[in-house]
């Protein structure tokens, strides 16, 4: 078989083309970034343990009703997902105060915040994905007015479904990132695209505030597919042994 070439590779994932039209093969790399690239490293398992969790909660969203991009797990790395015009904006929601917002707003990491708050960056690595507002989005037309407004209803409502997720298994749900895209072949409305795992959550076990996500690799505080592997556990998520 001629090696695959992909159409995208981005920091964690690969793009290839899908067997049938609309469709494409999502691959899910091992390399972990952070600090848009500056810090890099390969962590063994990481792949396989966020296409395997991320499968999962993709899966409950769309059981409670939201749409997805994802079809199928196709293997230990790759997923079968809806071609999709992604939207240049990463949604972040935060319930709690952690990572960039206590720098930039002076508050201390653990605050909770007086309700939830839904920011936006614009997705581009070499301007270091700037924070943006719903202005910026409908200027440059980047959304329309009716994809911001079912943005931001999917993205409270999957907020809410997440947090029962991982409250349900003694974690709290600090923030984490979306991605919404438009099916490429124009049917059909706004859908979540990329992945939900512990590489884009915050994840803080109840009680003690212990990082189960990828703040451990942020911070050098080790342990990274310890936590991953524990995730999947509590949802009840299987992973092959042999990664
Ligand atoms: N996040 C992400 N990708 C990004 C930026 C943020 O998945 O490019 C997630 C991150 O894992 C966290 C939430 O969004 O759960 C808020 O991240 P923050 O803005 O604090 O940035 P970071 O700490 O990654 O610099």
């Amino acid at each position: 078989m001629g090696e695959r070439q992909p159409l995208y590779e981005g920091k964690a994932k690969i793009i290839y083309p899908g067997p049938d039209t609309g469709t494409l093969v999502q691959y899910f790399k091992d390399d972990a970034t952070a600090f848009n690239a500056r810090k890099k490293d390969v962590i063994t398992g990481k792949g396989v343990l966020n296409n395997f969790i991320s499968e999962h909660i993709m899966n409950r969203l769309g059981a409670a009703g939201v749409t997805t991009h994802f079809i199928e797990r196709m293997n230990e790395r790759e997923q079968l997902i809806r071609a999709l015009e992604i939207i240049p904006v990463e949604v972040v929601v935060r319930n709690v105060a952690a990572g960039s917002i206590c720098p930039r707003l002076g508050l201390t990491e653990g605050d909770d915040l007086p309700s939830t708050l839904v920011e936006f960056c614009l997705k581009d690595d070499a301007l270091g994905d700037p924070i943006i507002a719903r202005e910026h989005i409908l200027t440059f037309g980047w959304a329309n007015a009716g994809e911001f407004d079912v943005m931001v209803a999917e993205t409270h409502r999957i907020n809410t479904l997440l947090t029962d997720i991982f409250a349900a298994i003694n974690v709290r749900l600090i923030d984490f990132k979306l991605e919404f895209g438009r099916p490429a072949d124009g049917s059909g409305g706004l859908m979540l695209a990329d992945e939900i795992s512990p590489d884009n959550c915050r994840l803080w076990q109840v009680g003690t505030d212990e990082k189960m996500d990828k703040d451990r690799f942020r911070r050098d505080l080790g342990g990274l597919t310890e936590a991953y592997q524990e995730i999947a556990r509590r949802l009840g998520v299987t992973i092959p042994q042999a990664f």
